[in-house]
C-alpha cells in the first residue's frame, strides 16, 4: 500500500480534504477509526445559508431537516428577543448522513477509505512525515504516503506527533450534551438559544428544529465542575418529550492553532481549532480549510516539493479567508465572557426596545452607552 496522500479522519474535514485532493488526481486514502463515517455524531447540525454555496456540492434534499429563518435569545429571567435578520438565515442538517454523503462524494472521485482503521503514528524520517502507522484487524500496518493530512477533530493524534497540537486549556474549550428529541413543540423555522450561570455557565443551550416537533437540544458549557449532561438534564425537564439519540463532545473556543503545516504534514478542521469561538460552529470553516489543504497538497507533489517551506501556503490561505472573522469572533466571545446573569437581562430587553436587527454602528453605539461595562470593549471592535 502506498499513497500520494494518506488522509486521517473521516468526517466533514477528511471528506472534504480527500475529494479536492482526488480530484485533483492523487492517489488518495482517508483513514476513519470508527466502523461508519458520521457515526457517534457530535454536533447539532446548524449551518449558515452560505454554507450551501462554499461546499460546491449538491447535497440531496433528505439532508436539510429544516430551513432556517430567525432565533429566539431568552434572558436568564425569561424574556425572549426574536431576530429574523439575514445573519441567522441557515439549515439545519442531519450531520451523519452529511458526513456519509461527502465520503460517497470522495469515494466517487477515485478517494479509497479504510474504516476501523486507527491511526497510531507518523512516519517521520529526518524531519519529514512519510506515512502513517494504523491499527487495522489487530495488526499494525504502515501506509506510506507523500503528503499526510491530519482531519482527526479536537483530540487530534496527528497534530500532537507532528507536534502541531493547540496545548488547549479547559477554559479553551465547550463541553456539550445534546438530546434529539421528539414531541417536542418546536417552531421549525426559529432556533432557540438560552442563556443564564444556571443554565448552561460559560455558554448556552440551544435547540435546533429539526421538522415538525422533532430537535436537538443541548448545552455547551465552559469550566464547570459538573459535566455538561447535568445541565441538559436540568434543562429537558421541562418538556414532555422523548429522547431519542445523546451526543456528547467537546468544542475549540480559542481560535485556531498556531501552526498546521510542517515536512509532509496538513492539519485541518477542529485538528487545527478552525472553529468560530463565538458560536461554537465549525462545519462551514472546515469545508473552507480543508478543500484548501486538499489542493495544496495535491499541488505540492505536483511540483515535487513538500517541503514546510511549500506547504505554509495552506496556512496563507485560510488565514486569508477566515482569519479576520474569527479574529472578530473571539473579540466578542470575550465581551459575552464577561456579562453576568443581571448584564444579559438588561442587554435582551434592550435589544426588545430598539431596532436592532440591522445591527448597525450606531445601535450598537447606543447599547454601549446604555452599557458602560461593555463600552470600552465594543470601542475595540467598531
Ligand atoms: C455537540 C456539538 C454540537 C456542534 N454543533 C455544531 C453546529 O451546529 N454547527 C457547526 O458548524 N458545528 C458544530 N459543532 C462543531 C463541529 O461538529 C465540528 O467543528 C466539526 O465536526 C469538525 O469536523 P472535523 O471533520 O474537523 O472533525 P470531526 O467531526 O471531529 O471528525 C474527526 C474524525 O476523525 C476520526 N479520527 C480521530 N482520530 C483518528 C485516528 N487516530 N485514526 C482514524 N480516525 C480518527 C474520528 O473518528 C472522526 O470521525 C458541534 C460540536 C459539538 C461537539
Amino acid at each position: 500500500m502506498k499513497y500520494d496522500i494518506v488522509v486521517v479522519g473521516g468526517r466533514v474535514s477528511g471528506s472534504i480534504a480527500s475529494l479536492y485532493a482526488s480530484k485533483n488526481d492523487m492517489n488518495v486514502l482517508m483513514i476513519e477509526k470508527h466502523q461508519e463515517i458520521g457515526t457517534p455524531v457530535q454536533c447539532a447540525g446548524g449551518v449558515s445559508k452560505s454554507f450551501l454555496d462554499t461546499l460546491e456540492i449538491k447535497l440531496s434534499p433528505d439532508i436539510i431537516c429544516s430551513k432556517i429563518k430567525g432565533a429566539k435569545l431568552h434572558s436568564p429571567q425569561g424574556d425572549y428577543f426574536t431576530s429574523t435578520n439575514e445573519i441567522l438565515h441557515g439549515y439545519i442538517l442531519e450531520r451523519k448522513m452529511l458526513d456519509k454523503s461527502l465520503a460517497m462524494k470522495s469515494a466517487e472521485a477515485g478517494t479509497d477509505i479504510m474504516l476501523k482503521t486507527h491511526v497510531k503514528d507518523l512516519i517521520i524520517n529526518k524531519g519529514r512525515v512519510e506515512g502513517v502507522i494504523a491499527r487495522n484487524q489487530g495488526k499494525l500496518i504502515e501506509i506510506p504516503a507523500q503528503v499526510v493530512i491530519g482531519a482527526d477533530g479536537i483530540e487530534s493524534q496527528i497534530a500532537r506527533i507532528a507536534q502541531l497540537n493547540h496545548g488547549y486549556e479547559p477554559i479553551d474549550l465547550v463541553s456539550c450534551a445534546q438530546y434529539e428529541m421528539v414531541g417536542l413543540d418546536v417552531e421549525s423555522s426559529m432556533m432557540e438559544f438560552f442563556f443564564g450561570s444556571k443554565i448552561a455557565p460559560g455558554g448556552y443551550v440551544w435547540i435546533f428544529p429539526k421538522g415538525e416537533q422533532r430537535a436537538n437540544v443541548g448545552v455547551g458549557v465552559r469550566n464547570t465542575e459538573k459535566a455538561a449532561i447535568h445541565y441538559l438534564e436540568k434543562f429537558i425537564s421541562r418538556f414532555n418529550a422523548t429522547k431519542i439519540e445523546l451526543n456528547v463532545g467537546a468544542v475549540p473556543v480559542c481560535g485556531p492553532s498556531n501552526k498546521t503545516y510542517g515536512n509532509g504534514i496538513l492539519i485541518t478542521g477542529d485538528a487545527a481549532g478552525q472553529v468560530d469561538p463565538i458560536t461554537g460552529g465549525g462545519i462551514h470553516l472546515a469545508s473552507i480549510c480543508s478543500k484548501l489543504a486538499g489542493e495544496i497538497a495535491a499541488e505540492a507533489i505536483k511540483n515535487e516539493d513538500l517541503s514546510a517551506d511549500y506547504l505554509q501556503q495552506y496556512e496563507q490561505e485560510w488565514q486569508q479567508k477566515i482569519s479576520k472573522n474569527l479574529e472578530r469572533s473571539f473579540k466578542y466571545r470575550q465581551i459575552f465572557d464577561k456579562l453576568n446573569d443581571q448584564d444579559l437581562n438588561k442587554l435582551i430587553q434592550f435589544f426588545n426596545k430598539n431596532d436592532v436587527e440591522s445591527l448597525s454602528t450606531l445601535s450598537l453605539w447606543k447599547l454601549a452607552l446604555g452599557f458602560p461595562k461593555l463600552f470600552k470593549s465594543l470601542k475595540n471592535i467598531l
